[in-house]
């Protein structure tokens, strides 16, 4: 058992034990029990992680791209040394079964190599000159300045991980304001960074309550750029506040994925993996597959074969049982939220096929478990084809024709991941290029790895973390036109 750790602040390479704006309790959603008390940053701790960011940049951001490399390589083996440690805590904040915590921490630790490989190879670009006494064009990609991170607790280290790396790669200094609910994972995280030998004020870490924190740390002078992760509405609220203060802004925000499964698809194999995939993280993921379009002609066996897999998963508390398939909800409210979906869905015609409720008596009693749900044939207006559940919830629509299910899938304003299934090539084809989002699987339900772009359209954001846009989006363009003297 790992003991959960003192919760502390990093500021200036100090840990700080004392928030200046008191304290806030941290709570094991399997259990409803109290694990800690987290630090909360008040103004003058929020001023002196500022100062400490804006004061290590210039050191920071000339130290030549393979020392920087060196050093998040060093914390990506540090990852993944620590990794089995580190998933206890991820399953005691936010209910997460530890083997899929222990594959968000490993793929964390490759994407931070990644991207520190970038921080060697990434030039810039050479123009040709028009010519005249003009002999040279150079581009250059310059780091931006001290960064904001802000990050939500469904992947509370991959997701301030992938932004940490993003940012020291490039030879941005940051600080990093985790979700309330998973201060302990994020303080694991930067200390690999700090023991891989990171030079103090690299890399802050503060606590709090999200809105005065967020709004004070984006509006202050230091501040060169905002990465945040989170719901649409937050987003499009700290999106304005950055826009008003000119700074760059990179939001990552919800999604509600559609799944076409055609007749041409391999129904067995689509079936077994979206029911796995659906109920990952109890579907608190922003890129979980959610609106499944079947084709009419395999509809009703799609039903039956999906509710089948997803009543027989495992429910349970994960920090008692690695084997459970699916822990709590990470909070409690998100159990009134889906009790709202399925309430809506069954009055507008819906049928619950199984699940629709909470478990009680689970361990202890006090969690905040939900039963793995699907609602077949959902109205298009209802709150579920409509509004992003973020939860155990899967809605299944039959279609006409292909054309009809990408109607279906382009109709919100949500464009983060899609996917559809067809064995047919001009289909698959077809599919990849008329569905309208950030990312797109084929045949299959992953939208990320290290080397690849991850960002959405529409109301789901804009830019990207991952792959070179990951480095890119830290840094700021820069053009040298040199003359002959
Ligand atoms: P929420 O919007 O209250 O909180 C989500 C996260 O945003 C929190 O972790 C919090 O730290 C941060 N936040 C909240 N209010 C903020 C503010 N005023 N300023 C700055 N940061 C703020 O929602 P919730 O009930 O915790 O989670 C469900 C919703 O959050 C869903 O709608 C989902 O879209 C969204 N969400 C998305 C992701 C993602 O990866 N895209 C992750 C977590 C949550």
């Amino acid at each position: 058992m790992t003991a959960y750790p003192a919760l502390r602040m990093l500021i200036d390479g100090q840990w700080i034990e004392t928030g200046e704006a008191g304290s806030m309790a941290v709570v094991n959603p399997a259990t409803g029990a109290t694990i800690g008390q987290c630090p909360k940053a008040g103004p003058a701790q929020l001023d002196a992680a500022l100062k400490a960011a804006d004061d290590a940049f210039a050191g920071w951001s000339h130290t030549p791209g393979a020392e920087r490399y060196a050093i998040l390589r060093r914390a990506a083996d540090l990852l993944r040394e620590r990794a089995p440690a580190i998933a206890r805590i991820i399953t005691a904040e936010m209910g997460k079964p530890h083997a899929q915590a222990v594959g968000e921490i490993t793929g964390l630790a490759d994407v931070t190599d990644f991207l520190g490989e970038e921080a060697k190879r990434k030039g810039g670009r050479l123009i040709p000159a028009r010519g005249g006494q003009l002999i040279a064009q150079m581009v250059t990609h310059e780091p931006i300045g001290p960064s904001v991170l802000l990050t939500p607790w469904n992947f509370p280290v991959n997701l301030p991980g992938k932004k940490i790396a993003g940012a020291l790669a490039a030879g941005c200094t940051a600080i990093l304001k985790p979700a309330e609910n998973t201060p302990a994972s994020a303080q694991l995280l930067v200390e690999c960074f700090v023991d891989a030998g990171l030079p103090k004020g690299v890399l802050n870490l503060v606590y709090g309550d999200p809105g005065p924190v967020s709004e004070h740390l984006i509006a202050a002078p230091a501040t060169r750029k905002v990465s945040f992760t989170g719901s649409t509405a937050v987003g499009k609220q700290l999106g304005a506040l950055a826009a008003s203060h000119m700074k760059r802004f990179t939001p990552e925000l919800g999604g509600h994925a559609p799944v076409i499964v055609s007749r041409h698809a391999d129904l067995d194999r689509a079936v077994a993996m979206c029911a796995a995939t659906k109920f990952r993280n109890a579907g608190q993921v922003c890129v979980s597959p959610t609106r499944f379009l079947v084709d009419k002609a395999i509809y009703d066996r799609f039903v039956a074969e999906f509710a089948e897999q997803a009543g027989k998963l495992k429910v349970g508390d994960p920090g008692a049982d690695d084997s459970v398939d699916m822990g709590p909800l990470a909070h409690g409210r998100r159990i009134a939220a889906m009790e709202a979906v399925v309430a809506d869905a069954g009055g507008n015609r819906g049928e619950v096929v199984t699940g629709g409720s909470a478990i009680q008596g689970i361990g202890s009693g006090g969690g905040f478990f939900f039963q793995p749900t699907v609602i077949a044939n959902p109205a298009p207006d209802s709150r579920f084809m409509t509004e992003e559940p973020f939860g155990p919830i899967a809605g299944i629509v039959p279609y006409d024709t292909i054309e009809d299910a990408v109607r279906i899938a382009n109709g919100l304003r949500y464009g983060l991941a899609a996917y559809a299934f067809s064995g047919d090539l001009d289909e698959a084809h077809y599919l990849g290029r008329a569905l309208r989002a950030g990312m797109v699987g084929i045949n299959q339900l992953i939208v990320s790895s290290p080397e690849t772009p991850f960002g959405g359209v529409g109301d789901s954001g804009f830019g990207s973390e991952g792959g070179e846009e990951g480095y890119l989006a830290f840094t700021d363009t820069k053009l040298v036109m040199m003359a002959r003297s």
